[in-house]
């Protein structure tokens, strides 16, 4: 087995590697490089096929349904098989309409947890994870008598951390090379780990309980595990969740009836001007007449604020204001910390301020702590650990035993 990472060695998101045995080849991941926004603006790795037909390509595996892990597969040839979670198509699909990267996959196969797929010399057996992307794989990839296992982007502090106990009490035995992602390791803050969804939700409930206003929440739409939070929190601090349309077909494309979805009782479904403009262009009125009878508007906005929560996004300041829903608001913070330093955030938080709008932040890492993953590599003991989705891969040398550093577009023979 000989394999490449295309991009990823040496940085965060953009992750693309290669795996070859017997000329054969399967590729994991092709994702968008982070800060880009469109794919238009990244080259696409230089793989045999991706962009002219070649049989001894079998396959992209797709680990979970994050730009900096898909985002480049709406470049690649459309004959190509995609391998990628059910739920995690359904979401692409869905968001499609409302964040532009529109993705349509023709040839496709789904990723099952530990359910085999053999294609060519490759056996896969994917491992359903705890992450922040719903539907999150990681990869064990079997050939030639060696054997890979690549962990996508993992997390053990999340709603389904007990996912990652459950790996590493029974990993695949043998395992060569552990290609294992290391997005905290050069942040020195998570010694200790990392707070759980739940004490998120306990700090969240804690928060709304203090405001007199409208709750307002800013986070990914697509981050499941944190709207679950947030529906715990408005209920135990006696809210409505008030969710915007593309939030409410996230939820509803996961597929799964324990997620909350925009017919609970409790939930209600707010159209924003910038996704109403999306719908109209597109004529995509199956979406919103879905919602018909969940929906709140603008003009009913005041009147349920002290009883309510809103995702809130930057493209809603305007209305809202409009709404005249904002005394005594109060905002939560829910995503990663850099976001906040970023110029495009600026508008957004020159607005909190005008309005004395008082923020908290209540969030925790999609990615797993040191400390996991050092108990992640210990589940390998025999494997050789390389290092991808980091920007400190030398650092990998200190904190685990068999590192091996490869760069980028290097390939190496397992
Ligand atoms: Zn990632």
């Amino acid at each position: 087995m000989k394999i490449c990472i295309h991009r990823g060695a040496n940085q965060i998101g953009g992750s693309c590697v290669e795996v070859e045995c017997r000329g054969k080849r399967i590729v994991l991941d092709v994702g968008l490089t982070l800060n880009v926004v469109s794919p238009d603006d990244v080259e696409l790795p230089d793989v045999p096929g991706f962009t002219s037909p070649d049989p001894s390509l079998l396959a992209v595996i797709i680990s979970h349904p994050h730009q900096d892990h898909y985002g480049l597969v709406s470049k690649i040839n459309n004959d190509i098989p995609i391998v990628i979670g059910a739920a995690a198509q359904r979401i692409l699909e869905v968001a499609g309409l409302f964040t532009g990267n529109k993705v349509q996959f023709s040839n496709v196969m789904h990723l099952i947890d530990r359910k085999q797929i053999d294609l060519g010399p490759f056996r896969i057996t994917p491992f359903l994870m705890d992450h922040s992307a719903f539907d999150s794989y990681a990869v064990l990839v079997e050939a030639g008598n060696k054997k890979l296992f690549y962990t996508g982007d993992l997390r053990a502090h999340g709603r389904k951390g007990p996912l990652f106990y459950k790996l590493i009490d029974n990993p695949p035995p043998n395992v060569d090379v552990l290609l294992m992602e290391g997005t905290t390791i050069s942040r020195i803050d998570n010694d200790d780990g990392f707070p759980k969804e739940d004490d998120v939700e306990n700090e969240m409930v804690k928060a709304f309980r203090q405001m007199r206003g409208m709750g307002l929440v800013m986070c990914t739409g697509q981050n499941v595990d944190r709207l679950v939070t947030i529906f715990k929190a408005c209920i135990r601090s006696d809210r409505k969740f008030i969710v915007d349309m593309y939030t409410a077909e996230v939820l509803r494309a996961t597929g799964n009836p324990n997620i909350p979805q925009a017919d609970w009782e409790q939930i209600c479904v707010y159209l924003p001007e910038n996704q109403k403009k999306k719908i109209k262009r597109a004529k995509a009125f199956n979406v919103s007449n879905r919602y018909r009878n969940d929906r709140i508007y603008p003009e009913k906005l005041e009147a349920v604020a002290s009883r309510s929560v809103l995702l809130v996004r930057q493209s809603m300041i305007n209305e809202l204001e409009e709404a005249d829903c904002l005394e005594c608001a109060g905002l939560i913070y829910s995503m990663w910390d850099g976001y906040l330093k970023k110029p495009e955030m600026k508008p957004f938080l020159d607005w909190v301020a005008k309005w004395k709008i008082p923020m908290v932040k209540c969030h925790t890492s999609g990615h797993a702590s040191v400390k996991d993953l050092q108990q992640l590599k210990a589940a390998f003991p025999e494997a050789i650990v390389v290092p991808i989705h980091t920007d400190n891969p030398e650092r990998f040398k200190y904190l685990f035993k068999q590192a091996a550093i490869h760069r980028d577009k290097e390939w190496w023979d397992v």
